[in-house]
């Protein structure tokens, strides 16, 4: 039995918690790692790079940082039929969003280099200005989940 975890604003994380619906994240600045599946092959690109992005499960992290916070940025992605704005939208909206896990206090960058064993499926997809990410686009085989993620598992 799979038990939800909700955010609470007002309560530390000592563990990330994940959200499936946007209405359950709190409006408050904070860091995200979407999951989204692709059910199709999809050709995405970055700047002057692209790939085809086969079928599966995929991480993107990006950070909330404007009004509504983490609940209006998530409640964006999830929402299908927007106008494509950043790299993301092209998985948003050719893939369904299953949820996310959230952090108030770690950065879109720490949880990349949390997810660092997987696989980079396309160099600088939502991290043209990040010194730091090769990519905050993670691909997630099945079967290999990163540690943090285990107790969490879809
Ligand atoms: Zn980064």
């Amino acid at each position: 039995m799979r038990r939800s975890a909700r955010a609470e604003p007002d309560q530390s994380f000592s563990a990330l918690a994940f959200i499936r619906a946007a209405s359950e994240a709190p409006a408050t600045p904070g860091a995200y790692a979407l999951l989204i599946a692709l059910s199709h092959p999809l050709e995405a690109s970055a700047g002057r790079r692209a790939a085809t992005l086969a079928p599966g499960l995929y991480l993107y992290c990006g950070s909330a940082k404007g009004p509504g916070g983490l609940r209006a940025r998530l409640g964006r992605h999830m929402r299908q039929g927007k106008r494509r704005r950043w790299h993301i939208d092209q998985l948003t909206e050719a893939g369904e969003s299953l949820g996310a896990w959230i952090s108030l206090e770690k950065g879109e960058c720490d949880l990349v280099a949390a997810l660092s064993a997987l696989p980079v499926p396309l160099e600088g997809f939502g991290s043209s200005d990040c010194p730091r990410c090769r990519s905050h686009l993670l691909f997630w085989p099945r079967g290999d989940a990163p540690a943090f993620l285990a107790a969490q598992k879809c």
